[in-house]
């Protein structure tokens, strides 16, 4: 579906695929384009999908995989429950949307960048150039952009999304001063991991001002020795509502509250 929304665009070959970091949803489906495209992402890109490691993780185990079983489970039942014939059609489509998702799934076989870099990579094709950085760890330990310095445009995977990125693997800590690095670019025009197209930098700097606090806030329960259950409830973040409509209601993901646990436990703490 990827390839044939590209062809819409453009007649011309796809020939280099950037991965912005190893996620399932960015990055399994890596192995359609073939032995002859590069594909082109951060050393810990690779590590991380080379072999199928990845598809045994909290992050796809309870997004990918585990998150379509519920929603089965959810949409049957909806179905079974269904009194109004126009509804249980709807609902019948949507179950069908999830089989074919789930089908493609099953086909996943993670395939890891083959063109690493650890800092920075310059592409000039044509009059384009074409700008991959690595700004330090932030959603995961391997985001990179794309920035196109003509084009003023910045491409940035998860650790900008218009909402609120996953945060179970990530580096909360390290991820405003990571911001930081993206901010000195000179851009009008950002891309994000998920959501729609934005301009100028006010967004990446609420995001900021929102990691600093959720870090904090994590890190100061964990000192009182509230468990990261408890804190992911207690954790309140809807000061920053306003400029992220995300944030309206209090609580956090636990997940991103037991990774900040795990990481001020061990800094070179596994993913789990
Ligand atoms: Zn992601």
């Amino acid at each position: 579906t990827f390839i044939a929304d590209v062809k819409t665009l453009t007649n011309k070959p796809i020939k280099y695929v950037v991965d912005t970091h190893y996620h399932y949803d960015h990055a399994f489906g890596n192995q359609v384009f073939g032995p002859d495209v590069t594909i082109i992402g951060h050393d810990t890109t690779r590590r991380r999908l080379n072999g199928p490691g990845s598809l045994k993780e909290r992050t796809y185990l309870t997004n990918g995989t585990g998150a379509i079983a519920t929603r089965f489970t959810m949409l049957k039942r909806q179905i079974s429950e269904a009194t109004d014939a126009q509804q249980r059609a709807i609902l019948e489509r949507q179950l069908a949307i999830h089989q074919q998702y789930a089908d493609e799934q099953a086909k996943i076989r993670p395939t890891p960048p083959n063109a690493t870099l650890s800092r920075d990579m310059t592409l000039v094709r044509g009059t384009r150039e074409i700008q991959i950085r690595f700004f330090g760890r932030a959603h995961t330990d391997g985001d990179i952009v794309v920035f196109l310095p003509k084009e003023r445009m910045v491409a940035t995977g998860d650790m900008i999304t218009s909402a609120l990125s996953y945060t179970g693997d990530a580096f909360v800590e390290e991820w405003p001063a990571t911001l930081e690095g993206v901010l000195s670019l000179d851009f009008d025009t950002v891309l994000p991991g998920h959501g729609s197209v934005f301009k100028g930098k006010d967004h990446i700097r609420n995001l900021q001002a929102y990691w600093r606090d959720f870090y904090q806030q994590a890190t100061s329960l964990r000192k009182q020795g509230v468990s990261p259950e408890e804190a992911a409830k207690r954790i309140d973040l809807t000061k920053h509502a306003g400029a992220i409509p995300a944030a309206k209601t209090p609580g956090v993901d636990v997940r991103g509250v037991d990774r900040i646990y795990d990481l001020a436990a061990n800094p070179n703490a596994p993913v789990r």
